[in-house]
């Protein structure tokens, strides 16, 4: 037996037991006359004594040539404490040892496995090992289980079923590149990875399962994006015999039971936003409405002055910042430059100040009166005190400019609090999504969600306008869920499929058998995934989805402590009967 106990587990109760623990040496500290090891494992720190009046010299001597890291099993007797340490549960007792066994020893680790670690990024994920004896990465790992622990159980009390879709599959296209994977056996042919299990899942609702989900692994060959990996989990489900509102139902009912059992807050408020509103309100359709800035439409009141910028302007909007009428010439400037940086674009920004006394100051007063400000005030919500700034341009990029600004304040002013979760659904997305460098159309959520009832005509004369039975599941400003409504029949599936450009026998060659199974009475479905990183990062209160992943990958999507990828040799090529040609 290698241990009696856990390093997590002896309390004031245990003193006189004598024990066995084994573990990691986590620091040493030799007074001469004494000599104390903090032995650590996941489950916490004890702490081991030895000394010149009750250990043997040979003892003494073994556990002074212990390196940090040394794996190791002691045998000895709990003791209470002569001074406590109350910051470990363990804080009050210690061990004294009798019997020390090395089980193996260790390399200096190139870093100190400490909370407050000396290791640099790249050296802790080239040691990624190392760095999951960290409680910081440890505990991550350990809250991702607890989440994923939750969804299953509330799913399946929820009468889903857990169903494993193959990894082997064939493309389907989801928006991303597919990885693929060369099959030897059949010369010349590829798997695909899935970006999602989508049609598998489709499918399973074809077979009758009815409620299905999976904890499943996705992957998709993205130029990589900041904080994105190429290879990400999502919590797939499909239903059966369901219209929109069943689903928002269930998975609202997953969202608050996972805010109440992790983080033990209860959401009484779950918005419901049309995508057309978010893009009005926020300029976004991920909105954080943890807090309040709410776009104004300003094209009535600023327009059809003397001021030709807002007067060619498709779209004039503003935000009303809180507190910021205070803002000297200089700050104003400052924020002018930021969003002219490139990555916002805008060209330039209009602002009223809102002072105490109730008038304005604006950066356009040889255009507009007090009343016209007042006005202004009135459609951005912006009271005395605030600052109105007002950009404007065509609709699209003025919206995503000034949700950019909108962003950029509330974190400056601290109101994207981690600790507050304002979940909401946005509904009514545009099912078609014109490719401005084609001209054509691309599903914006992916070929098989079905349009809005009664909109399917729309599709040959106004395709654009035509909306989904689509829904995205909001969490502080992230997209951590979306879904839809399928389609499930023939006629429909293959409207849908011409409508996106494939040919009849495209579709047939990529989708026939999808299209096949829907001739066999396929039901009514819908469903949703989750992006299980991003959730569990932001019920962690953390940025970065690579915290809560045990082996990510890094911004090049390469693996640094296997080196992956990597060349395959000559024999592995020729059996797959590939031919390298990297210089075209
Ligand atoms: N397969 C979709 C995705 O990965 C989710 C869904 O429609 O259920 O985003």
């Amino acid at each position: 037996m290698y241990r009696s106990h856990t390093c997590g587990e002896l309390r004031e109760e245990h003193i006189d037991n004598i024990v066995t623990l084994s573990g990691w040496v986590h620091k040493t500290r030799d007074k001469g006359f004494v000599v104390w090891i903090d032995l650590r494992d996941r489950f916490g720190i004890t702490q081991l004594i030895f000394d010149e009046e009750r250990t043997s010299k040979e003892l003494l001597e073994q556990a002074r040539s212990l390196g940090r890291e040394f794996v190791i099993q002691i045998k000895g007797t709990v003791l209470e404490r002569a001074s406590k340490n109350a910051n470990i549960p363990t804080g009050n007792i210690e061990v004294l040892v009798q019997e020390l066994t090395i089980l193996n020893e260790s390399k200096t680790p190139p870093f100190t496995i400490e909370d407050d670690t000396d290791g640099g990024e790249d050296i802790r994920m080239k040691y990624r090992y190392l760095d999951i004896r960290r409680n910081t990465v440890k505990n991550n790992l350990i809250f991702r289980s607890k989440v994923s622990m939750e969804v299953r159980k509330y799913l399946s009390d929820g009468g889903f079923i857990e169903v494993e879709t193959p990894y082997l599959i064939k493309s389907t296209p989801e928006g991303a590149r597919d990885f693929v994977v060369p099959s030897r056996m059949n010369e010349g042919q590829f798997y695909a990875l899935p970006q999602s299990p989508q049609t598998f899942k489709q499918l399973l609702m074809v077979g009758g399962m009815d409620k299905y989900f999976q904890i499943v692994k996705c992957f998709r060959d993205e130029d990589l994006r900041a904080d994105r990996q190429p290879e990400f989990t999502q919590i797939d489900c499909e239903m059966a015999f369901v219209e929109q509102e069943d689903i928002l139902n269930a998975f609202e009912g997953l969202t608050k039971h996972l805010l109440k059992e992790i983080k033990g807050i209860d959401i009484t408020s779950f918005p419901r936003v049309t995508y057309d509103d978010a893009m009005a309100k926020y300029g976004n359709d991920k909105p954080d409405i943890r807090f309040g800035m709410e776009f104004g439409e300003l094209n009535a009141v600023a327009q059809h002055k003397e001021f030709n910028v807002f007067n060619t302007a498709e779209l004039v909007v503003g935000i009303a910042i809180p507190g910021a009428a205070t803002y000297t010439r200089k700050e104003i400037d400052k924020l002018i430059d930021w969003i002219r940086r490139p990555q916002v674009g805008a060209k330039g920004m209009v602002y009223v100040k809102c002072n105490e006394d109730g008038s304005f100051k604006s950066s356009v007063d040889k255009f507009y009166d007090q009343e016209d400000l007042a006005n202004w005030a009135k459609v951005t919500g912006a009271k005395a005190g605030d600052l109105i700034c007002v950009l404007s341009g065509d609709t699209n990029a003025t919206r995503a400019q000034l949700s950019a600004l909108r962003m950029e304040m509330a974190e400056r002013l601290g109101l994207r609090k981690p600790e507050e979760f304002a979940p909401l659904w946005v509904i009514d997305f545009p099912l078609l999504e014109l490719d401005e460098e084609t001209g054509n159309y691309h599903a914006m959520h992916h070929p098989f969600t079905s349009p809005k009832p009664g909109q399917l005509e729309l599709l040959d004369t106004n395709p654009g306008a035509v909306k989904a039975n689509a829904y995205d599941l909001v969490l502080n400003g992230n997209e951590i869920g979306g879904g839809s409504i399928r389609i499930h029949d023939k006629e429909t599936q293959a409207t849908m499929f011409k409508h996106l450009g494939f040919t009849p026998e495209e579709a047939k060659a990529q989708f026939g058998f999808l299209m096949d199974a829907f001739q066999y009475g396929a039901p009514p479905h819908g469903g949703i995934a989750f992006g299980l990183d991003r959730l569990v990062s932001i019920l962690g209160g953390q940025e970065t989805i690579r915290d809560f992943i045990a082996f990510p990958k890094n911004n090049s999507g390469r693996d640094v402590m296997i080196d992956a990828p990597a060349p395959i040799d000559d024999e592995q090529l020729k059996e797959l009967r590939l031919q390298l040609n990297l210089e075209s």
